[in-house]
């Protein structure tokens, strides 16, 4: 197994850990991919395994024509929705889906299409409003379509009824994302049970909409 290989399961296991200790999913709900360097490669996590039990050989390394091409295991329902990220979003180096509450909560808000800015953090960690997909069924290509199409430059968003997805080049960029949306989301509950939120100035929206897309190399 080449050593890019090892270095990228490395990141999905690390991804793995970590979000099980933020409580972001229960049992095998969500998952992790990270591409290989220097290659149309990219490893995810396999479907419906508990990840505390989770190894290096149970990962999954495939294409971006979706061809599996090592790993014993089937990959997850995800695996066309990460592919189209990937596809999409050349900077999204990896990729981190959760099923946490405060998100998904909001997420499930009639009337609520997209969760505004509320903070500075949000604007610099995801790069302005957390946009929400449509929902569509888990693991069907109408869903990778629906995030596809609504991922724009930001760092991360919500698929309604679901999840959130955080992206960056590096899993620690990822899981940052995936933390600023759920942050944003229980601050989000929290004003809607009180009133309304203030806007932030225009100017400083602008002048860090750009600082964010320069700090995620997209600028
Ligand atoms: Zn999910």
């Amino acid at each position: 197994m080449s050593k890019a290989i090892l270095e990228a399961k490395e990141q999905v296991l690390w991804g793995c850990r970590t979000m099980c200790s933020r409580g972001y999913v229960l049992g095998t709900a969500g998952n992790i991919s990270a591409r290989v360097e220097g290659g149309d490669l990219f490893v995810i996590t396999p479907t419906s395994f508990p990840y505390e039990d989770l190894c290096s050989a149970d990962l999954v390394v495939a294409d971006m024509k979706g061809n599996i091409v090592e790993g014993e295991r089937r990959p997850s329902i995800e695996f066309a929705m990460h592919c189209s990220i990937m596809l999409k979003r050349p900077d999204a180096r990896c990729i981190v889906h959760t099923h946490s509450r405060f998100a998904t909560a909001a997420s499930s808000i009639v009337g609520v299409n997209v969760i505004p800015v509320i903070d500075i953090e949000t604007v610099i960690y995801i790069g302005g409003d957390i946009p929400i997909a449509p929902f569509a069924s888990p693991g069907s290509e109408e869903l990778a379509m629906n995030v596809a199409n609504s991922m724009g430059t930001v760092a991360g968003i919500l698929m309604e009824a679901h999840g959130t997805i955080g992206v960056g080049r590096t899993m620690k960029e990822a899981m940052i994302a995936s933390d600023n949306i759920e942050r944003t989301c229980e601050m989000f509950l929290a004003i809607k049970a009180c009133g309304e939120i203030k806007p932030l100035p225009e100017d400083f929206l602008r002048t860090f909409k750009e600082r964010s897309l320069k700090k995620r190399g997209l600028l």
